[in-house]
């Protein structure tokens, strides 16, 4: 039995991994959840898993939970301190890391320092802080598990290998629903068009990062640290069909590649579950009803995100994390309808011209870079002439 800590439960990733917890009760307890703004679900969920301990971002946020949660014992808690006691709560095994943005960095270090270990679902933290984290997650003899699908791919295409022999990571990418809008158009493109998503049901901002491609620059750094790939052996395809997840090339040419029906849930219960496998129930790939697998360079000009990406893992340090700041500020702002699609990219490289690039030694000063890239695009922000396109 495998003792849980879902931070995020409520979001995309929490609920995904939450089914296959109630799939298998035999395998997984929940020990904590937390949430922030969606407190019946999280309610509903503490009602059916019956944790110890829940924490939501926000305490003015209490009373209204306990209200929800009349006559059910479970200690509630909030604010970082109370992500952190969610994290870290006593009988925890595995911390699933599923808060979106930076706020999931500080509960997820706090796991590891209390040598639990994480099934990362939390992209950021590696954007962030990737080598502090991956200081730390040696340091204190935990393992770090990919939830990330083409992460999960990687790790899943390497076992059994030696390092030495890998030349390249081959992250593959759907290309999102811009993938052949004729390039003019996307001036007038929507936050519905942006949401569209063609093969996988996530969160609004990962769904966004997805569109512009910058998920994938985000993966690109997520990869580096993960699996201590040099940037120029990390590379990007697109495979519209999100059927291969990513592969693995080798020195004699081999290339080896996971495949399955586009599904978090399969990721998700191989990083619960490593090294056995469980049912996750997701669909078993049909091949014989794929009519076509393919795959392409990406269009740099197209994406340009996925460039700052590539520029941000160059200059290292602090940027990767003022990118990755300003990118979150840049989807709230496009989502909200203050800027419009291609003003995203704009603002995130604004932001970063703006940036001198400084050591990064501690997760304190990570969060620090990433509060500066917050206000400096949030100032840049203010200045952009925008048009309203919902
Ligand atoms: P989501 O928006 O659906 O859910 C986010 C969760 O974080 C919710 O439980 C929300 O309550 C919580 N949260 C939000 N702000 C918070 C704050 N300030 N403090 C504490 N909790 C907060 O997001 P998601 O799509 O589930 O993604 C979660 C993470 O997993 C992201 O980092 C994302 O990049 C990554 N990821 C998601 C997918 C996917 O398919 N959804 C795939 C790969 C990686
Ligand atoms: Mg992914």
């Amino acid at each position: 039995m495998k003792q849980l800590a879902i931070l995020g439960s409520t979001g995309s990733i929490g609920v995904s991994t939450l089914e296959i917890v109630a799939a298998h009760p035999d395998k997984f307890r929940i020990i904590s959840l937390t949430g922030a703004k969606n407190l019946e679900l999280l309610a509903h969920q503490i009602r059916q898993f019956r944790p110890k301990l829940a924490a939501v971002a926000d305490p003015a946020e209490i009373p209204a939970l306990k209200k929800l949660l009349t006559g059910v014992d479970v200690e509630l808690a909030a604010g970082e301190e109370g992500l952190c006691a969610a994290a870290t709560a006593s009988g925890v095994q595995m911390v699933v890391a599923a808060i979106v943005g930076s706020a999931g960095l500080l509960p997820t270090a706090a796991a590891i320092r209390a040598g639990i270990d994480i099934a990362l679902a939390n992209k950021e933290t590696l954007v962030t802080a990737g080598h502090i984290f991956m200081d730390l997650v040696e340091n204190y003899g935990v393992r770090l598990y990919p939830v990330d699908s083409e992460h999960s791919a990687v790790f899943q295409s390497i076992e059994g290998h030696r390092c030495q022999d890998i030349t390249r990571i081959i992250l593959t990418a759907s290309g999102g629903p811009f993938r052949e809008t004729p390039i003019d158009r996307l001036k007038e493109v929507t936050v519905q068009d942006a949401l569209n998503h063609p093969n996988w049901n996530m969160g609004r901002k990962i769904t966004i990062d997805s569109a512009t491609m910058m998920n994938k620059g985000l993966e690109v750094i997520e990869a580096r640290w993960l699996f201590d790939a040099p940037p120029d052996k990390i590379s990007v395809n697109i495979h519209p069909q999100s059927i291969i997840h990513s592969m693995v090339e080798y020195i004699d040419g081999c290339v080896i590649a996971q495949l399955g029906t586009p599904d978090m849930k399969a990721p998700i219960a191989y990083a619960l579950s490593y090294p056995e496998r469980v049912s996750s129930g997701v669909k078993p790939l049909d091949l014989t009803t794929l009519s076509d697998l393919s795959f392409f360079k990406p269009d740099m000009q197209r994406f340009p995100c996925l460039g700052l990406a590539y520029r941000a893992l160059g200059e290292g340090e602090s940027m990767p994390a003022v990118m990755n700041a300003a990118n979150e500020v840049a989807v709230d702002a496009f989502l909200s309808g203050r800027i419009t699609y291609l003003q995203i990219a704009s603002l995130i490289e604004k932001t970063m011209d703006a940036h001198q690039v400084h050591r990064l030694g501690s997760i304190e000063e990570a969060l620090e870079a990433d509060r500066w890239g917050r206000s400096t695009a949030g100032e840049i922000c203010k200045t952009l002439k925008t048009g309203r396109f919902i």
